[in-house]
């Protein structure tokens, strides 16, 4: 069977098209991501650098040869943008137009009118650089990102790897050669990129619901101000901490903690420098807390940390670490840094509930607050 190479370009220009439409209205208009923005980006640039090839054989070949590789290679640079993106890169404007650039003059110089390679091994080495380029960022992304970046980095491997073999068999034998004519032209390339884009699409928009979910999750659950957790996933956390301690006979400590007189820290320098104050103090309290720990933002300006495993001494030392690491931290907006107040209680396996737990620590929170405040009451 002999595969028609124009035909092929056609089908792809015709896919391309409807992929980057699809990606467009599900994904890039949902998401506004600049990842997706840069696959709709390169998957214009593949059809219409598909489409110039089109030309070839005709009068317009002279200019429609050099834009194709030119447009080509600015689809494997738009691929390479979209994979740094992911990774929160900036994106390298000069490798990414010099390479195109280069492409489309190398085939300019090389006899474009009549010369369908023109330009060819510069144009395989470019491409093949891209997208191995993008398949690298992709294996770098972090382990627990996404399943979907492997699909997506072998995909880019496996492209890269393949235009780099193009190149090494033209150089070897030219356009025109057995090996090259059989396994590396046009024709077999077009339909290995058609299976590959429809790959990386897919993958794409998995990855776009999956980050979308990431993103609702950590709004639904982190307190805007400090980062910590917000009220309810702290005590949904917290819950399931206390049935863990309970099936593995173990217990811990519960901290309420509650800035000194905030209200007039507010009054005197500002609600601005109260919020800074109260980022400071979530700051201290991850700082000082274990990977263990659960901390949370309670409401207002008290907090809440839960300590499995840790007896009441050693929640006193965690109070305490939190007051030091607060006290050294230094806002100017702040003449001086608030003092806080703790509550400790403790739970075992025998504790019924968390609301338990929480009561017991606000009654010698209170009382740490009738004590004089800056101090820490056990329970
Ligand atoms: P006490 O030592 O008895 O705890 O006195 P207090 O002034 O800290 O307690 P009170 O409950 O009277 O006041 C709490 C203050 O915390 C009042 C409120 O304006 C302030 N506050 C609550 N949430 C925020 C916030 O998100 N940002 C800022 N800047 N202030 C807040
Ligand atoms: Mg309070
Ligand atoms: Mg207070």
């Amino acid at each position: 069977m002999i595969l028609d190479t124009a035909t092929l370009r056609v089908a792809f220009a015709a896919m391309a098209l409807v992929l980057a439409l699809l990606f467009y209205f599900s994904t890039f208009r949902s998401t506004r991501s600049p990842y997706s923005a840069w696959w709709c980006a390169a998957l214009l640039l593949f059809l219409s650098g598909s489409a110039s090839f089109l030309l070839n054989g005709t009068p317009q070949q002279v200019w429609a040869n050099p834009l194709g590789n030119f447009l080509l290679v600015s689809g494997a640079a738009g691929v390479w943008a979209g994979a740094r993106s992911l990774r929160n890169l900036k994106h390298n404007l000069w490798l990414s137009t010099a390479l195109p650039v280069i492409a489309g003059a190398a085939a300019g110089i090389d006899s474009p009118g009549s010369n369908t390679w023109a330009g060819g091994a510069v144009f395989l080495a470019s491409m093949a650089t891209l997208i191995g380029l993008a398949s690298h960022e992709l294996w770098r992304l972090e382990p627990g990102y996404s399943r979907v970046r492997i699909p997506m980095a072998i995909a880019a491997g496996g492209v890269a790897v393949f235009y780099f073999c193009r190149l090494v068999v033209f150089l070897i034998e030219g356009p025109n050669g057995p090996v090259f004519s059989t396994y590396f032209g046009s024709a077999v390339t077009t339909m290995v990129t058609m299976v590959l884009l429809v790959v990386v699409s897919f993958s794409m928009a998995g990855l776009s619901t999956e980050q979308q979910t990431r993103a609702l999750r950590t709004v639904a659950t982190q307190d805007g101000l400090t980062g910590l957790l917000n009220r309810g996933a702290f005590l949904e956390a917290a819950a399931q901490e206390l049935e863990r301690s309970k099936a593995a006979n173990s217990g811990g400590s519960l901290i309420l903690a509650d800035l000194d007189h905030f209200k007039s820290v507010n009054d005197t320098f500002g609600h601005a420098a109260g919020d800074l104050a109260l980022q400071a103090f979530a700051n201290a309290c991850s700082a000082s807390a274990r990977s263990t720990d659960v901390a949370g933002r309670y409401g207002g300006e008290e907090f809440i940390l839960l300590l499995p495993g840790a007896g009441p001494k050693s929640a006193e030392i965690i109070a305490g670490e939190i007051s030091r690491r607060l006290a050294e931290q230094h806002i100017p907006e702040l003449l001086r840094m608030p003092t806080v107040s703790y509550g400790i209680s403790t739970y075992n396996a025998t504790t019924a509930d968390l609301d338990e737990v929480i009561a017991a620590a606000d009654v010698a929170l209170y009382e740490a607050k009738s004590q004089g405040r800056n101090r820490t009451i056990r329970g």
